[in-house]
Order: C-alpha cells, then structure tokens, then sequence
C-alpha cells in the first residue's frame, strides 16, 4: 500500500491543478453576482449541492442527500471487507458548502472538493481499503440565512435542535418552509443522524483562516482542538450630561467604562497563548458629540483551547468589570448569549497526520482553531482530527482576499492521501 501510496501521490500536481479549478468552478454559484455568498437552500446552494454530488459520482462514490441537504458521497470499503455480515467502519471526511455573505471560496469548500479528487485517484487506480470513505458535503455550517449554525453536522451527530426549524430569514421564510420548498421532509431529520460506533473516525481539512502557519512560513499544520467560546452582551448604564457643563471628576460615562473594561479584557486575554477576547460590537446608544455618554452596549466574545482556562478568564473579567463599575459609578448587566465547550483532536488521528507530514519532510506545527468548525459538532459522535492549510494575504478569511496557493493544495492532497493510505484504527484496548 505504500508502494501505491506513493506513486498515487506523484499525481498530485494533477490533484492539486483539479481541486484549484473546481473551487474556482463551484464559486460560479452564488446568491450574489460578483461576490461569494450561498446561504442555506437558496437556489445558488442547490446548484452547487448538484455539482458537488456530480463530482463524488464521478469518483466512483454512492452519492445520497439527507433530509438537512448534506451531500454524501459513499466510497466503498475493499469487497472482502464489504462482503461480511458488519458493514465496514467509515472514515468520514468532509466540510461545508455554505458561506458566509461576501465570503471567500476556499473556506469550507477545500475540505469536500481535496478528499473528491483523492477519492477519485484511488478509484481510477482501483485502489479500495479496509473502510469505507464517506466524504460529507455539509449543507449549512456557517449560520447564516437562519441564525443556526452547522445544522448539516448537527444532523449527522444527532444533535439537531428542533426548535430552530422556526427560524426565519430575512424575508419571514421559515427554515422549515425553506426546506419543504428545496424537497426536503423536515420531520426525517433524525434519520439523517449517523448510526452509533458506525465511523471510526472524522477528519477535516480547512483552510486556516488566521495567520500563524503563513507566518511560520508552513503550508500545513495539525489543529490541536478546535476552542471552546463563551459569548456575551454587555450593557452598561451610567449617566448622560452636558460635554462642557460636568466636570470629570463628578461624571458616570459609560463608554469610559467600557473602554477600561475592554482594555483589561486585552490584558488578560494576552497572559496564556490560545485565550483570545475580543469585543466586537461597540454601541452608544443615541451618542453625540457634546453629551457625555450615558449607555454602552459591547459585545464580549472569549475563547481557548483548554475550557478551564477560558472559564477563568471569564471569572477574572466579571470580577474586574464589578471593580470598574463600582469605582465609576455605572450599573453593568452582562448576558451570556452563548457558550460551547472545546473539541479535543483525538492524539491517535492527530500521530497520523504528522507521521504523513514527516513522510513528506514537513515539520509539524500544532495550533488550536479559534474558528468553529462542523467537526465540533461530529466530535459527539466521533473521534476527530483536523488539517489546517495556510491561508495567504496575512491569513485573511470570510472575505473575498481569501486566498490559497496552488502549491499548498498539492501538499494537502499527498498528506491527506498519505493519511488514509496509512490509517488504521486502533484496537479499543491500546488507543
Ligand atoms: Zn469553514
């Protein structure tokens, strides 16, 4: 299988110039001419769901679409595997094929079209293994049109929530609605939940979406967990008055609470590598220029590798957001309005992917994803690991800069399928 392995990555040029043209291809489907926006069951989201399944066929996979609109193309295990009673474990791979509005066409994309032509590669070779290859085109990952993010992955792991089936878009359209109108019943969603102990493990490859491979000057690297987050809505109340008539020392200015507050939120955000705070939204409400500020609203979005260390980062901000308020004067109601908890990469998938880096002389760089990603969702049903690729342009992402050099995309492919070529799972009694 090495021998095969090898000479089946010496095609990797060829890969690499397919998954680039196909990106590029699949871009053509947008809800927005000129920019790259596909959002949930929209009709630019069927046709790039149609190409998608197009290209898993052609691949030599079964192709079938769940009841969420994910796309999954089936690769069968060897026959002898095939030919037993038990059906063959599955390794699953794949990411989503929504965007955000505006967005890149690398972001989710890559992680479906690189395991196809892969896939296809083997099949053309003939070449099947001891599982199955399941490669999942996630129907919604991003939460855009419906405000629910990763509806594909959370019907796949059975955590599909029901009541965001009300969500309306923009337009009053309901999630439900939407689906019966693109063909889908949304009372089989459960069905669409993978079968428990069924995948042996899920891998995804993503383009970075941050700058610290570019900046390491690495083309690929093995995500440590994707971070646990934790967000809030941050409202401070203090007292509006005339810019010229009240002297500082007897003022209540919300934004000067707020602006304290958010320094400290850097501060504490910076003492251990992987914690990240970030306030996003910054309002004063009815603002002028000559009135002192009586009412800030922030946004406050905190986020870690380790669920502990992000637990007391937040303790030490409502600690440190009481001492500011008290000292100033100023009434703080702080609402979380989010939270999840971190999704570890098994350590055994993540040996994987730096025994394939070594065998193509690429160091290993280990970093933590801050973004979330539809493995999080898998990882309730399924051990998960994940390839990061660098992203150019200072690592840009969501954004129509986003970029991905064709020369990283052919290093993604020949790990990627190093990887399979060597995966194994593991006897449950030595993981
Ligand atoms: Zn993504």
């Amino acid at each position: 299988m090495q021998t095969l392995s090898h000479s089946l990555s010496q095609n990797a040029p060829e890969i690499a110039a397919e998954i680039m043209q196909r990106l590029q291809e699949l871009a053509r489907h947008t809800e927005q001419p000129g920019m790259m926006t596909r959002t949930y069951l929209t009709p630019a989201h069927t046709a790039a769901a149609a190409q998608i399944g197009a290209w898993m066929q052609e691949a030599g996979m079964h192709v079938r679409r769940d009841a969420v609109g994910n796309v999954i193309g089936h690769y069968a295990a060897c026959s002898s595997i095939n030919n037993e009673a038990q059906p063959a474990p599955i390794l699953m791979t794949g990411s989503h094929f929504d965007t955000v509005r505006n967005g890149g066409v690398y972001d989710g994309l890559l992680g479906i079209v690189l395991p196809i032509s892969c896939v296809a590669a083997w099949h053309k070779a003939g070449v099947r293994f001891p599982f199955a290859i399941e490669i999942v085109a996630f129907s919604e990952e991003e939460g855009v049109r419906f405000k629910a993010p990763m509806l594909g992955s959370r019907a796949i792991a059975g955590t599909f929530r029901h009541s965001v089936l009300e969500h309306t878009d923009e337009h009053g359209i309901s999630m439900q609605d939407a689906m019966r109108a693109a063909g889908f019943d949304p009372t089989t969603i459960d069905a669409s939940a993978a079968k428990r102990g069924s995948i042996a493990a899920f891998i995804e490859v993503h383009i970075e979406q941050g700058p610290v491979l570019l900046n390491a000057g690495l083309p690929l690297g093995v995500v440590t967990a994707i971070s646990g987050a934790t967000r809030f809505m941050l409202e401070l109340q203090g007292t509006a008055g005339h810019a010229g008539t009240v002297p500082m020392t007897m003022r209540h200015d919300a934004a000067m609470a707020a602006a304290e507050f958010a320094l400290f939120v850097e501060r504490r955000c910076s003492t251990v590598a992987g914690l990240v705070g970030t306030i996003g939204q910054w309002q004063v409400p009815n603002g002028a220029t000559n009135v002192i500020p009586g009412k800030a609203i922030l946004s406050l979005d905190v986020r870690a590798e380790d669920d502990a260390v992000r637990l007391a980062a937040i303790a030490d901000l409502e600690q440190e957001l009481a001492a500011i308020c008290s000292r100033r004067g100023i009434r703080s109601m702080l609402s979380k309005t989010y939270e999840t908890s971190s999704a570890t990469c098994a350590p055994w998938l993540k040996r994987g992917w730096r025994h394939a880096l070594q065998r193509h002389e690429q160091p290993t760089l280990e970093l933590p994803s801050g973004a979330g990603h539809d493995s999080m969702a898998i990882a309730d049903i399924a051990p998960i690991a994940m390839l990061f690729v660098r992203c150019g342009n200072g690592g840009i992402s969501h954004h129509p800069d986003e970029i991905l050099d064709a020369a990283d995309a052919d290093m993604a492919a020949r790990v990627f399928m190093d990887f399979v070529t060597h995966f194994q799972i593991p006897n449950p009694t030595n993981p």
